[in-house]
């Protein structure tokens, strides 16, 4: 069954045991809320990050095998792609602007690359996950569209208004508005994975205000009674 088609409540019953370990605590939220903030600080209370993103950085780095495989799908001669349009350049390297104008304006293509990109990230989390000695934090944007939900013990959801969301990342992406509100239209909307999740942490105020709602969620969530 398709990890989108269970209820919350099933979702929820799905993750690991409690006796399983090591204690897997996710972090998600929507584009621009402050995730990779808010991981920072969760590390500094002694969890192992294990950080989604940055393995997909990793998996598509210049000239990697996973590129290659992208070009063959997505490039100008494969089953998913454009004639017009390449996604990797001479050098090897992803041309990720092509790659998201691609997936962003049809939402087939979109389904094919996260399955692709969603199980090959997924077998490095777990390999990540199973090398840790402590409790583990797996800070992933898609976490319920990847699935991920299910790897982990306990979830906290981050949420900020969505003007503020998209200022930050048409500032700090240097993208327009229909860009940013592309992307958060192809994740799930706040109301569902606040169902999925165990406890959402706010991030309008201040960083203050954000590592104090933070403490607060831990000290809920703390892993040696749970
Ligand atoms: P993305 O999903 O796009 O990777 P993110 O959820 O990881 O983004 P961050 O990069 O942590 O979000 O935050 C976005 C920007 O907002 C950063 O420049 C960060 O320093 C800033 N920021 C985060 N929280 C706050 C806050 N409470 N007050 C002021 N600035 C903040």
């Amino acid at each position: 069954m398709p990890l989108n088609d269970r209820n919350s409540s099933d979702r929820k019953k799905r993750r690991q045991s409690d006796s399983v370990r090591p204690f897997v605590l996710g972090l998600t939220g929507g584009i621009g809320t402050g995730k990779t903030t808010a991981a920072v600080h969760i590390a500094s209370r002694g969890y192992f990050h294990v950080d989604a993103d940055a393995i997909s950085r990793d998996l598509t780095r210049d000239g990697s095998p996973v590129v290659a495989e992208l070009d063959r799908i997505f490039g100008p001669e494969g089953r998913w792609g454009d004639p017009k349009t390449p996604v990797v350049d001479e050098e090897g390297s992803l041309i990720r602007k092509n790659l998201a104008a691609l997936v962003f304006s049809d939402p087939e293509k979109k389904a094919a690359l996260d399955e692709f990109m969603f199980a090959r990230i997924g077998e490095i989390i777990c390999d990540r996950i199973g090398e840790a000695e402590g409790p583990v934090l797996l800070d992933a944007p898609l976490l319920f569209e990847a699935g991920l939900e299910g790897l982990c013990h306990r979830v906290i959801l981050l949420t900020c208004p969505l003007d503020v969301r998209i200022a930050r990342v048409m500032e700090r992406d240097e993208v327009t508005e229909e860009e940013v509100m592309a992307r958060i239209r192809s994740q799930l909307p706040d109301d569902e994975k606040a169902k999925l999740a165990d406890v959402t942490v706010d991030n309008s105020g201040t960083l203050a205000d954000l590592r104090e709602g933070l403490d607060r969620a831990l000290e809920e969530i703390d892993p040696g009674t749970n």
